[in-house]
């Protein structure tokens, strides 16, 4: 396997474990304490998950992208394959734009920690890590 081959099999891994919210250093199912509330550090490896104040900012971006991207392309494939009316395609549509983002928010940010950690990963183990509060 070529050094770029190992390097998108690595990216897809990450990718994968972020939506299925496991740590992106390590692996582990540890990246919420409750549907809304993160754990600060992995339990395992320790990684610090919210690097800095509004680190979860691009987790907001995915979000909205993938809500507009999936009620757009929704709302086109209803239009040109069904008869469905204007004002059921709005009640369809203001509801899973309600939803799907709450549903998607743990999502979200699995995928924008395995994002960050493709391109700037923090592979010193713990101690420095958690040293490194600043706040
Ligand atoms: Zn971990």
């Amino acid at each position: 396997m070529s050094d770029g081959q190992r390097r998108v099999a690595r990216a897809v891994r990450l990718l994968v474990w972020g939506l299925w919210l496991r740590c992106p250093r390590c692996g582990a199912r540890s990246l919420f304490r409750t549907w809304f509330t993160m754990h600060e550090y992995c339990s395992v490896c320790q990684l610090r998950f919210e690097r800095e104040q509004g680190y979860f900012l691009g987790a907001m971006y995915i979000n909205y992208g993938v809500t507009v991207g999936l009620a757009l392309s929704g709302s086109f494939t209803l239009e040109w394959w069904t008869a469905v009316s204007l004002a059921q395609q709005l009640l369809l549509w203001i509801g899973f734009g309600s939803l799907f983002p709450v549903l998607f928010f743990r999502h979200s940010r699995g995928l924008w920690l395995a994002f960050d950690h493709i391109f700037d990963p923090v592979e010193d183990q713990g101690s420095g890590d958690r040293d490194d509060k600043g706040w």
